[in-house]
C-alpha cells in the first residue's frame, strides 16, 4: 500500500455524507485513533477499554442526538473499507438483525481494532502523514467553528493551517441582508464602517451540501454562531429561537441565551433572503441538541 492509495481508501469511507444524515460515526473513529497514533499509541485498540468510552464520549458531543450512542459500529464496520484490522473477532455472535456483533460480544472476546498493518506501516513513524488524514476527515465532516474543540478533545493542539476556499460572495450577501446585525442579539459592533465579531454562518452544513447561498445563512456574532454550531439552539419553522435543554450558565448566558428563547430572530428585509424551512429542519434534526 502507497501513501496514495491510504489516503484515497480514508477518503473514500466518505460513504456518511452522501445522504443529508450525520453520521459521524466513521470519520470519529478514524479521527481518533489517528490522534492516538500521532500520540505513541500502538496499532490496536482496545474497545472495552477504550473505544466504548472514549468514543462514545465523541459521539455524544459532537454527533447529532441520539437516544442511544453505538460506538460498536463504526469499530467493527471500517473492515469493510479496507483499512481496518479487527484481532479475536472469530468467535463474536451477531445481533439479530444484522452480521455484527452487539458490544457485548465486543467485550467477551477481547475484540480489538486498528488501521491494517499495511496502513499502520505508513502511518506509524509519520506524523505528518496521519496529521493531514486527520485534517482531512475533520473538514470532511464538520464545520471549521467545531473543529478546535475536536482536536482539543483528542488530546491535540489545533493546528490546521489549511486555507480553505469559502464563497466570497455568501458573507457580503448574508451580512447585508441582516444588515449586519446579530440574527439573534442584534450585536453590531463596528469600528468606523468595519464589523467585528460578526460571522455568516451556513445553516445546513455545507460538509452536507448546504448551498452557500443567503437562504441557507444566518448572520451571528461569534458567540451565537459557535453556539448554533453545537446545537446549543436551533430556528424552528416560524423562525423563533429554541435553545437545547442541556444549557446552564450564569448572568451572562441567561442575556446571550435564555432572554431569547421562543423569541423570533431578526429576519432580512426581503422575503426571498428568508431562512429556508428545509435547511432549518435539517439543522434542528441533525445538529440540535
Ligand atoms: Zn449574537
Amino acid at each position: 500500500m502507497t501513501p496514495d492509495e491510504l489516503r484515497k481508501s480514508v477518503l473514500g469511507v466518505k460513504r456518511w455524507s452522501r445522504s443529508d444524515q450525520r453520521a459521524p460515526n466513521k470519520p470519529l473513529m478514524m479521527a481518533y485513533v489517528l490522534a492516538k497514533y500521532v500520540q505513541g499509541h500502538k496499532q490496536m485498540f482496545s474497545y472495552e477499554d477504550e473505544v466504548d468510552r472514549d468514543l462514545h464520549a465523541l459521539l455524544k458531543r459532537f454527533g447529532p442526538s441520539r437516544k442511544v450512542y453505538h460506538p460498536e459500529y463504526p469499530f467493527w464496520r471500517l473492515l469493510n473499507d479496507g483499512i481496518w484490522r479487527l484481532d479475536n473477532a472469530e468467535e463474536c455472535l451477531p445481533r439479530k438483525s444484522n452480521t455484527d456483533p452487539p458490544k457485548s460480544e465486543l467485550i467477551k472476546h477481547g475484540v480489538t481494532a486498528g488501521f491494517s498493518d499495511d496502513a499502520f506501516a505508513l502511518l506509524k513513524n509519520d506524523t505528518k502523514f496521519s496529521m493531514e488524514l486527520l485534517e482531512r476527515i475533520l473538514t470532511d465532516s464538520f464545520p471549521e467553528s467545531i473543529i478546535p474543540e475536536i482536536t482539543a478533545q483528542l488530546g491535540l493542539e489545533f493546528t490546521f493551517k489549511k486555507i480553505t476556499k469559502r464563497d466570497p460572495n455568501f458573507r457580503r450577501e448574508v451580512l447585508r441582508a441582516y444588515n449586519y446585525q446579530c440574527a439573534v442579539c442584534g450585536y453590531d459592533l463596528r469600528m468606523d464602517d468595519i464589523s467585528v465579531g460578526l460571522e455568516a454562518a451556513h445553516i445546513k452544513w455545507k460538509q452536507f451540501h448546504g448551498p452557500c447561498d443567503v437562504s441557507n445563512g444566518l448572520t451571528l456574532c461569534a458567540v451565537h454562531h459557535k453556539a448554533f454550531d453545537k446545537g446549543a439552539y436551533t430556528i424552528t419553522e416560524d423562525f423563533k429561537i429554541k435553545l437545547s435543554e442541556s444549557l446552564n450558565g450564569g448572568v451572562q448566558v441567561e442575556r446571550l441565551f435564555f432572554d431569547f428563547e421562543g423569541k423570533a430572530i431578526r429576519l432580512p428585509i426581503k422575503d426571498n433572503w428568508l431562512p429556508n424551512v428545509q435547511y432549518l429542519n435539517w439543522h434542528q434534526k441533525e445538529v440540535f441538541k
